[in-house]
């Protein structure tokens, strides 16, 4: 399998010299199998230098995982060049939501309309099939099988596990492990801890054992606790944790705060790494990075 990083950034693109060595594109993920399938996790602004890559394969079969709808997710799904020609098959996958009764083709129609892009959805020419996919449901993408697992975040949002060939990988999109809203003296305390304590047993399920995991960093524990609990992110301690827990070969740092310079981002990195030493067992911690291809 082979792993390469288009979008490792949060919220909005991100531009210029103090991003320039990590990367200023919003999430964009482009998984190989050994078979030669195209898996895409997720669609921000990565996902258009990720086409540039592709017009030499066209035509292309590829299967596209949005993780959710956040813009920074999404937003660069109308520039996949390949969408625009005839031959190209794309399949994409996501959520059906049941608060808003809408499945994941409606929700990318939105950005497609007249008011926001120019091209209708009509005039895309690739055959393109909407796939809603299920909690715990794996879905077939060429050799690999894709298990998609719901994880937290203010709207639904699934990470997913790759499988293929004896090798395996996951990403999360964006988490914010399950935290209880209850205080201990509270009534509800134990049954809301019960309830987490499922809920994360049912994501270290799916994730444990890959070889790679790529999973949402985005602050460190002083910016989560200062105003940022409930927004749907981890930290890089929670996701060390997560790694840990699923005892994960490698752990990839990803969805980097915006405002966070390449020199400022691989300081607070290396804080998290003083702030967990290296134990028997423990994973290779590192960050994404814009353009890195990983093998495995
Ligand atoms: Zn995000
Ligand atoms: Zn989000």
């Amino acid at each position: 399998m082979k792993l390469r990083f288009w979008g490792v950034r949060g919220s909005i693109p991100s531009p210029g010299p103090n991003t320039v060595r990590y990367g200023g594109n919003t999430t964009c993920l482009e998984v190989r199998t050994d078979a030669g399938d195209i898996i895409i996790l997720d669609a921000g602004t990565g996902i258009f230098p990720l086409s540039q890559s592709l017009l030499g394969e066209m035509p292309l079969a590829a299967h596209i995982f949005i993780t959710h709808t956040h813009w920074d997710h999404i937003q660069g799904l109308p520039f996949f060049i390949p969408i625009f020609v005839p031959g190209n098959n794309l399949r994409i996958h996501g959520a059906f939501d049941p608060i808003t009764q809408k499945g994941i083709r409606e929700v990318l129609g939105v950005q497609m309309e007249y008011s926001y892009f120019p091209v209708r959805e009509a005039e895309l020419k690739a055959s393109l099939e909407y796939i809603n996919v299920m909690d715990h449901q794996p879905v077939q993408a060429g050799a690999a099988t894709v298990t998609p697992v719901l994880m937290n975040h203010p709207v639904l949002n699934f990470g997913y596990r790759i499988d293929c060939e004896g090798k395996s990988f996951f990403f999360t999109g964006d988490h914010e492990p399950p935290a209880n809203i209850y205080s201990p003296e509270d009534s509800f305390y134990q049954q809301y801890q019960e309830m987490i304590a499922q809920k994360n047993e049912a994501i270290l399920d799916v994730i444990r054992g890959v070889d790679v995991l790529v999973a949402d960093s985005s602050y460190t524990p002083e910016e989560y606790t200062t105003g940022k609990v409930g927004w749907g992110h981890g930290t890089y301690d929670t996701s060390i944790a997560i790694a840990r827990a699923a005892g994960v070969k490698k752990l990839f740092c990803t969805h980097h705060e915006p405002t966070r310079r390449d020199d400022k981002l691989e300081a607070v990195f290396a804080e998290a790494l003083a702030r967990h030493p290296r134990q028997e067992g423990d994973p290779e911690i590192l960050l994404a990075q814009e353009g890195l291809v990983v093998e495995f």
